[in-house]
């Protein structure tokens, strides 16, 4: 496959012209510490769990499967409970495959041409993807420069653009930083009487709070998903990819009030979520414990990384590293050329990523022994870029 030749006689959509499908390197490194995946295999059981689930309904896949996937979403429903103790029913939440396509959702059901989607900068870069593909406006509204929510800009924000959505994000992707539940309570307030473009008088925009990190957060801090019965107005998305270690099933669900969900229905694909999706997902469902068994040594790890990174220097310069409640950590500040950063780390066998702010970088928790090794990797790899520097500036 010629990767990314379109032949210009295709009539591709005008503003997709020159696009390029998004995505980070999948790159084959030892020690890949780029797109924040839970290091952790699937234990024997959870294994022997799928394999289970799936052997009962394979007799049966001539048939389409479950559409609103009920015995699915009562497993949301527990898991919210027990994990966030939300207490929701199954009307209030839906199943998707990933959380990505829940967002996609969201756009198509609330975007649109005439629409307008707020986002906090910096923030995921697959936000302005889908609203670029559903015509979506897609603006944002600057972070404070600890990257914490400036809730004041963010409402004249809502007040000057009147956006149909606007999203949130805690733990914030690429920054890890948290949004108080008084922060977040400010701007659902606020949506409740605002006004949306484009659409009727009375009508006012969604909150939708991104928590694909939230099993990450400090201990005794509360999710979103606790507001949705006191705000309709409010959507929590989850997934199972990241602290549930599930990547591969590609599982998101979002908690809201009924009325939303029903709008999402509208946009679904028929039968979007396969037979073999949900029976894997309430697998995973089966063994919560045993898949969210190290989600408290990867904080840990997160803790101890966070520190020793406070303790290196870059041309001198103590690096920076913004205060995590998620499973990676957003480091240097003062990367001058952060893409020979990169470079010099992938030579070394160690993938990290380019994202967020200029002169930053991302990294992920790995297992022990590929923290250890991002830690030489980076050490030694600060020092070459250092070291090109001096010739440089000498000849
Ligand atoms: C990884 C990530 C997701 C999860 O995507 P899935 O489609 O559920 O795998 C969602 N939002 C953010 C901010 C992420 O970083």
């Amino acid at each position: 496959m010629n990767e990314g030749m379109i032949p210009a006689d295709l009539p591709l959509r005008n503003d997709l012209i020159g696009e390029e499908p998004y995505g980070a390197p999948q790159i084959d490194v030892p020690v890949c510490l780029n797109v924040n995946e839970n290091p952790y295999p699937p234990s024997h059981a959870v294994v022997r769990s799928i394999e289970k689930r799936i052997r009962e309904i394979a007799p049966t896949l001539n048939r389409y499967p479950d559409r609103e996937h009920m015995e699915l979403r009562q497993a949301f429903v527990d898991y919210l409970a027990k994990e966030s103790q939300a207490s929701l029913t199954t009307d209030q939440v839906w199943g998707a495959n990933g959380s990505n396509e829940i967002m996609l959702q969201i756009f198509q059901a609330f975007g649109g041409p005439g629409r307008a989607v707020l986002g906090c900068d910096p923030t995921y870069s697959m936000y302005p993807e889908y609203a670029r593909d559903t015509f979506t406006q897609w603006h944002t509204a600057p972070r404070n420069a600890d990257f914490t929510l400036d809730v004041d800009r963010t409402i004249e924000a809502i007040r000057a653009i009147e956006p149909s959505i606007v999203m949130l994000t805690s733990p914030n992707n690429p920054t890890g930083t948290a949004l108080p539940m008084t922060d977040l309570k400010r701007i659902l307030d606020f949506c409740q009487n605002a006004r949306v473009a484009g659409a009727a008088d009375g009508v006012h925009p969604i909150v939708v709070v991104d928590e694909a990190y939230i099993e990450f957060r400090d201990p005794g801090t509360p999710s979103a998903a606790t507001l949705v019965n006191t705000y309709a107005n409010l959507a929590v998305s989850r997934t199972m990819s990241k602290a549930f270690a599930f990547a591969g099933a590609r599982v998101g669900y979002v908690a809201a009030s009924a009325g939303i969900i029903n709008c999402l229905r509208i946009v679904r694909m028929p039968y979007h979520l396969s037979a073999v999706t949900q029976a894997t997902a309430l697998a995973g469902f089966d063994h919560t414990d045993d898949q969210l068994a190290q989600v408290g040594h990867l904080r840990e790890l997160r803790e101890q990384t966070a520190q020793w990174l406070r303790e290196q220097t870059y041309k001198g310069e103590p690096l920076e590293v913004a205060p995590s409640q998620s499973n990676f950590l957003m480091f240097g500040g003062h990367f001058d050329d952060r893409g020979m950063i990169f470079d010099e780390m992938l030579r070394r066998g160690v993938l990290i990523r380019v994202v967020g702010p200029d002169g930053w970088l991302r990294v992920c928790m790995g297992t022990d022994d590929e923290m250890a090794r991002f830690r030489e990797a980076l050490t030694a790899s600060m020092h070459a870029v250092e070291e090109q520097t001096n010739q440089a500036n000498q000849q």
